[in-house]
């Protein structure tokens, strides 16, 4: 922490609490970061992005606050079923059966999706490392925690949450009969038990299986990111986060692993869960239900840039939600999403040229100091891009310094002001008709009609883009001349 912009203790918001509490990292000067990936068995909808938008914004705050970071998206390729408890088929193995490929081009294929929209949304490179390239490791956790943890069954080996202390403390959701806990595998011995290693049934080959003490089958889907974040981050490490429907089934799994693992009792002491923060993002919700992956086409990032929209826009619409609070998508809040980053976008413009100077400026304390109160209290962004645009309208003030303070904020919010142009945030929808030199053209020729009083012809001109789909703006207060 260089800067006294930047001198404030960073408070979050620790589920496993229910408190807010100031960050103190394990590992001096460093904060270890792990955030529940995806399954790979399907496109990403824009509400899982959220979680990524959440977790990138986290990053960058920590990053910000001088901490060299270690965060990981880990992969789902393997175990995850079509209910977080225990319950259905597979997913991967669901959607290599649909799609008549292998379990394994279907995950390769959609990790590959899912990193193009990280990137998209401006997701600052993470490690994502996969569940398959870990069940070797996962076998041996198993192995560690069978005796006194574990019973097995026909179906599988099995975890007894009666063996740790405040089982399900996170989601404050105790009882045997718990939501989402339906009891359907014979023989468990509480209904919140749930699998370690699950057994390929007698007469069955699965894509992917794998050779354990327990029989030839596939790891628990809760099991992977205990290994990997044990692995990859050592416990306990700083904040796991995930969606807040994590908070009820697979956190609390993963925790009780991890205490059985470590052998650490209860929870009062929030480093025996491995973690000393839990951190979730709310929901993105869409009344008419076109997230669900199941309705056939839903709501994904490339649907918004086919419609014609910049996935910044996007990420600019996360931000400006706490990311506590629900947030409702709607096309309209899209659209007013994409106005404000034309917005700051423009104004950022006329910064470009100018080399950075110092920040410190008594103009912009004020915007700097609110940034970071904002910045610090929780991740509170909604306030955060308000100090943005009050510094972007400081006017008579040197341009150099006024791109220090942005660039700086920026690296923060991650919108991509300064490379962002304004032809970038004129993205073509998928059906257009015309391209943008033919559309500068005829905009050229309706200009000199125009100056020639020759109004029919300008007429004519506007008109027929009318009807190849580009609406022309004289006027726009943005400066925006057409948008398809
Ligand atoms: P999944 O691939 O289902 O494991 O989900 C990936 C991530 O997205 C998890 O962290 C989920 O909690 C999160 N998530 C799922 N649906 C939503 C949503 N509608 N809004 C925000 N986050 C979500
Ligand atoms: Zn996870």
């Amino acid at each position: 922490m260089t800067d006294a912009a930047n001198d404030k203790p960073l408070r979050l918001f620790n589920s496993l609490n229910r408190q807010l509490e100031e960050f103190v990292p394990v590992h001096p000067g460093e904060a270890r970061v792990y955030s529940c990936g995806p399954t790979v068995y399907n496109y990403q909808h824009i509400g899982n992005m959220r979680a990524y938008v959440f977790a990138d914004t986290l990053g960058r705050v920590l990053q910000w606050k001088g901490y060299k970071l270690t965060h990981i998206i880990n992969i789902t390729d393997v175990g995850h079923l079509t209910s977080d408890a225990d319950e259905g088929e597979d997913k991967m193995e669901k959607m290599a059966a649909r799609e008549n490929k292998s379990a394994w081009d279907i995950a390769k294929f959609y990790q590959e999706d899912f990193e193009r929209d990280l990137a998209r949304l401006n997701v600052q490179p993470k490690q994502h490392p996969r569940a398959t390239e870990y069940v070797e490791a996962m076998i041996a956790w198993g192995e560690r925690i069978a005796d006194k943890h574990c019973y097995e069954l026909d179906s599988g080996l099995y975890f007894d949450v009666s063996t740790v202390d405040d089982y399900g403390r996170l989601a404050r959701a105790v009882t045997d009969d718990g939501e989402g806990r339906i009891d359907t595998v014979e023989g468990k011995r509480n209904a919140a038990d749930f699998a370690i290693w699950r057994k390929t049934p007698a007469g069955e080959t699965r894509q992917m299986e794998w050779n354990s003490p327990w029989g030839r089958g596939a790891p628990g889907w809760h099991l992977e990111c205990s290994v990997m974040g044990e692995a990859l981050l050592g416990f306990p490490f700083d904040i796991h986060t995930g969606g807040i429907d994590h908070r009820e089934i697979h956190h609390p799994n993963e925790i009780a692993q991890n205490q059985a693992y470590c052998c650490t009792n209860g929870l009062d002491d929030a480093r025996n869960s491995g973690a000393r923060i839990w951190m979730h993002n709310n929901f993105l919700v869409e009344r008419s239900g076109k997230m669900s992956k199941s309705a056939g086409e839903f709501l994904r990032l490339q649907l918004l840039v086919d419609k014609g929209y910049h996935p910044l826009a996007y990420r600019l619409m996360c931000l400006q939600a706490h990311y506590r609070s629900e947030l409702e998508f709607s096309w309209e809040g899209l659209q007013a999403a994409l106005t404000r980053l034309k917005r700051m976008v423009m104004a950022v413009e006329r910064l470009k040229d100018e080399a950075a100077g110092n920040p410190s400026h008594p103009k912009l304390a004020p915007m700097r100091e609110k940034f970071a109160s904002a910045i610090s209290d929780d991740l509170n962004t909604a306030v955060a891009l308000v100090a943005l645009e009050e510094a972007l309208a400081v006017k008579k003030i040197d341009g150099g310094v006024k791109r220090a303070v942005i660039e700086d904020m920026d690296a923060v919010l991650g919108l991509r002001l300064f490379t962002l142009s304004r032809t970038d945030l004129r993205i073509r929808p998928a059906d257009a008709q015309i391209t943008e030199a033919e559309i500068e053209a005829e905009l050229l020729r309706r200009k000199e009609a125009r100056a020639a009083k020759d109004f029919a012809t300008s007429d004519a001109i506007r008109n027929s883009l009318a009807d190849k789909g580009v609406e022309v703006m004289d006027g726009d207060p943005l400066g925006w001349e057409w948008r398809l």
